[in-house]
């Protein structure tokens, strides 16, 4: 079954309220096995959706509209998709019953927009409106089926779930599974070499690499008769990626590398504190994104002043003075002593320089050393990175992040 999707609203195309009624449709679809290839945004004008709808449906066994159902002018999606199959609209009673009753319950005066309401394409299902009164409408029409849902989400979504999804698992065959492998510590090209030929063979599974801020992630597409087949299929080719890049992946799906480190600090029972100058409380703000971070992080100081880090870290002004804020050992210095004063198994310092102004020929803008200091650990790595203050900020805690991580990983509790 091959299904096209279609939002109306102005609004949408003006960008005033992003498209999720698509996204989400997109991944129900997807996880029946429902093939994709087109999604059309149009706004509300009957001769653009009229001709979107002739589009669709020239293309697609099934297509789904989300939006124009309700009782003003420019609501006019029902019209429109039953002049396009040549239907002509009835009252469906049930429908005009609920909208009088939601009235009713509600205390307001039900105006003759609001009949219209209950007007559906003749021979189509009325599908029910839990949260609202624009009735949904399903209609097959010889091999097409169109489907018709109101914008808002909370009454789209229910609705979808309720009388959409059933419907479409008695039509479909097939499942479409996936799952995301999360790295980090590799760049994009790297990972590519290392995996070209999985990249190139497979075809079922599918593997498509995935770049976002300081991590990259490979998903895994799998399509097959039942979940079952599709986890097996998944299960293989990621054992396969395991083998071979298994040190750069930290997680799966939606892990995040925070929650990853909060959890092997709680199970090692082991504390740590973060003194942060240019990322500004960034890490420490990541690391209390994750339930249960308490038992983990002491405190996290942002000490951005060179006064700030000689109070309360005890940075020797000297050292300051002979190297600059932005050095390897003020990094050692900060992560030393934010652990000292916290107590912590683990200490970590972060200084840089995160632009635009501030950089020099020896020190540029995106230059910042980070050092990790616990049991048998003294570390300290400087970077390099490109991008404004806020990627610089987020790469960095990323990075930082990813050294406890592989830190923890290679010594014994
Ligand atoms: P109503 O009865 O509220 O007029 P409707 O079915 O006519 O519902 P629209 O008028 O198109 O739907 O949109 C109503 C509201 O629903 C929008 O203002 C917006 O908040 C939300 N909405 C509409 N379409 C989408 C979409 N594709 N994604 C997310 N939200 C949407
Ligand atoms: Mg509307």
């Amino acid at each position: 079954m091959r299904a096209e999707i279609i939002s109306v609203g102005t609004e949408l195309l003006l960008g005033e309220i992003i498209d999720t009624n698509a996204a989400f449709l997109s991944q129900e679809l997807a996880a029946l096995g429902i093939e994709l290839y087109h999604r059309t945004t149009v706004g509300d004008n009957e001769q653009r959706l009229k001709q979107a709808l002739i589009e669709a449906l020239a293309r697609a066994d099934l297509v789904v509209t989300s939006g124009g159902l309700g009782p003003t002018a420019d609501d006019l999606t029902k019209e429109t998709v039953a002049a396009v199959l040549g239907l002509p609209l009835v009252l469906d009673r049930p429908s005009l019953l609920w909208i009088k009753e939601y009235f009713a319950r509600m205390n307001k005066e039900m105006t003759v927009n609001n009949q219209k309401q209950a007007m559906i394409p003749a021979g189509g299902e009325a599908l029910p409106n839990a949260n609202g009164t624009a009735p949904g409408v399903l209609i097959c029409k010889g091999e097409k089926v169109v489907v018709c849902l109101p914008g808002p989400p909370r009454e789209l979504i229910p609705m979808f779930r309720s009388y959409v999804l059933p419907y479409l698992r008695t039509k479909s065959r097939g499942v479409i599974h996936s799952r995301v492998l999360r790295l980090c510590g590799v760049g994009e090209s790297e990972l590519v070499e290392e995996i070209a030929d999985l990249l190139t063979d497979q075809t079922n599974p599918t593997l498509a690499p995935l770049a976002s801020e300081g991590e990259l992630r490979l998903r895994i597409t799998a399509r097959a008769q039942s979940e079952r087949e599709a986890e097996a299929l998944i299960g293989e080719l990621e054992a396969k990626l395991r083998a071979r890049l298994g040190h750069w992946i930290y997680g799966t799906d939606d892990d995040t590398l925070e929650a990853v480190v909060v959890k092997l600090l709680r199970t090692r029972g082991e504390t740590l504190a973060v003194a942060e100058s240019c990322t500004g409380g960034l890490l420490a703000n990541r690391i209390t994104d994750v339930p249960g971070a308490s038992a983990v992080l002491e405190r996290g100081l942002v000490t951005y002043s060179n006064r700030a880090k000689e109070e309360l870290l005890q940075v020797p002004a000297a050292v300051i003075v002979a190297h600059g804020a932005v050095s390897g050992e003020v990094a050692r210095y900060m992560a030393e002593g934010v652990r000292m004063s916290a107590g912590t198994d683990w200490g970590i310092g972060i200084t840089g320089i995160a632009g635009p102004g501030g950089g020099s020929r020896e020190k540029p803008v995106g230059l910042v050393y980070y050092a990790l200091v616990g049991p048998g650990v003294n570390l300290v790595q400087k970077v390099h990175w490109s991008g404004d203050r806020v990627k610089i900020k987020r790469r960095t805690t990323q990075a930082v992040l990813d050294l406890l991580r592989r830190t923890l990983l290679a010594t014994e509790a």
